[in-house]
């Protein structure tokens, strides 16, 4: 290994670096204008600029061998502070400058000892331990935080980018222990660690580039995701009560019926509608009508077993599918539900329901139509009461929709 790095030329290594991270930066940028992207991103991407531009400069000095090994440096310790600006931004944390100021402050004293070390005390090692410890510690900085500091938001890829990072810190952290001991250090090679390093983010760079973007299309996609369910939710639910309205009621219902035919269970579907209720709106206002309507959805909804379906139907009417229930069973639970709206008092006004109740496991069309004649016999024979024995079908033009 160390025969084949040592064949390999700095110079060219350093001039393919440089195409490939400006290429890569021309990516971001590209993905920074024309995409969507969340803050943080135009940090790294310039962060990627001032590295390249950097890495360029101190190895072919064509500002000159001081200057533009200042002026790299600068840029490279700039990068650091851009890309730890760029993950915090990321990450969604707060207070940002006073994070920020600690890593310009490194950036400052590193940059004063090199500057230091190059004007009034030549001294090439400590240039490469100062430059290496900056980058050790920034790297390992923007590795670390996202996972130790409490509510930095992390996304898809995040473990990998921080993964790479931490193999860069815990390199530079390598050189600048060689650097301490060493007689002699060449700023830009030919040193073997010089060139690992640059063979290590010739693969790590891209990745990282990779990561990048990934995180942020995760990102895109997770939101995606989110609005998606929101309105998914929205269009299923019914906005006075929060009950499935009646098209998601009746698919829900439609389910838990294929479901009871599977196993050969019985299954009853009660029709519940509020008596004189109009009378309330009238009386009351509509706005105390709504009120009660949220009364009594949330009581039945409290009074049912898990697996049995809720919903409103319409107005003031809900139905309700019980699975694996019929006969006596099922109308003990119809005349519980009679009981639970009549004990109620939503604004201290008393309302009572009639229920029809039909049963079997026939079509959802047919269990509708018959706890509709139920219903309807129950409203006849005086309201505020349950009626489930055999009744005419009544054939809904909504029941036809179903
Ligand atoms: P019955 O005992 O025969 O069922 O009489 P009812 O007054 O309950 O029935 P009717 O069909 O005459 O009136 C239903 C009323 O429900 C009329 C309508 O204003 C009211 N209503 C329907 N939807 C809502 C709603 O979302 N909020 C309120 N406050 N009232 C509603
Ligand atoms: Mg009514
Ligand atoms: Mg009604």
């Amino acid at each position: 290994m160390q025969q084949f790095i040592s064949l390999l030329d700095t110079s060219t290594m350093v001039l393919m670096s440089a195409i490939l991270f400006f290429s890569l930066t021309g990516v971001l940028t590209y993905t920074y204008f024309y995409r969507k992207t969340y803050p943080g991103f135009g940090s790294f991407t310039l962060g990627q600029l001032a590295w390249c531009v950097g890495l360029f400069l101190i190895f072919f000095r064509v500002l000159g061998p001081d200057p533009s090994l200042i002026i790299g440096n600068s840029l490279i310790f700039l990068q650091g502070i851009l890309w730890y600006r760029g993950i915090a931004l990321y990450g969604g944390i707060d207070h940002i400058g006073l994070r920020n100021s600690f890593t310009i402050a490194l950036a400052v004293l590193c940059e004063s000892c090199l500057l230091y070390y190059t004007f009034v005390d030549f001294d090439t090692c400590r240039r490469v331990f100062v430059f290496s410890t900056y980058c050790m510690l920034v790297y390992g900085r923007i590795a670390i935080e996202p996972f130790v500091v409490r509510n930095w938001r992390t996304y898809s890829m995040q473990t990998v980018f921080s993964g790479f990072l931490f193999f860069i810190s815990v390199s530079y952290a390598f050189r600048a222990n060689e650097s301490l001991d060493a007689l002699q250090c060449a700023l830009g090679g030919p040193d073997p660690i010089v060139k690992t390093l640059l063979l290590a983010s010739m693969l790590l760079i891209p990745l990282l580039a990779f990561c990048l973007l990934s995180m942020t299309s995760g990102r895109v996609e997770a939101e995606l995701r989110e609005a998606r369910d929101a309105l998914r939710k929205q269009a299923q639910t019914d906005f006075l009560t929060g009950l499935p309205n009646r098209r998601h009621f009746l698919h829900l219902a439609e389910k838990a019926l294929d479901r009871a035919r599977e196993r050969g269970e019985p299954v009853s579907f009660i029709m519940l509608d509020l008596d004189y209720f109009k009378d309330i709106n009238d009386t009351y206002g509509h706005q105390t009508g709504d009120v009660v309507l949220r009364a009594v959805a949330r009581r039945l909804a409290e009074a049912l077993r898990d697996g049995d379906e809720i919903g409103r139907l319409g107005g003031e009417e809900f139905g309700v599918l019980l699975p694996g229930l019929d006969g006596k069973d099922a109308e003990e639970v119809a005349e519980r539900l009679r009981q639970a709206v009549a004990a109620l008092s939503p604004g201290g006004h008393t309302v009572t329901a009639s229920l029809g109740m039909a049963s079997g496991a026939t079509g959802l069309n047919a269990l509708l139509a018959r706890a509709d004649g139920c219903l309807y016999a129950a409203k006849g024979a005086g309201r505020n009461r349950v009626v489930a024995q055999a009744c005419p079908m009544v054939e809904s033009p909504e029941g036809a929709s179903i």
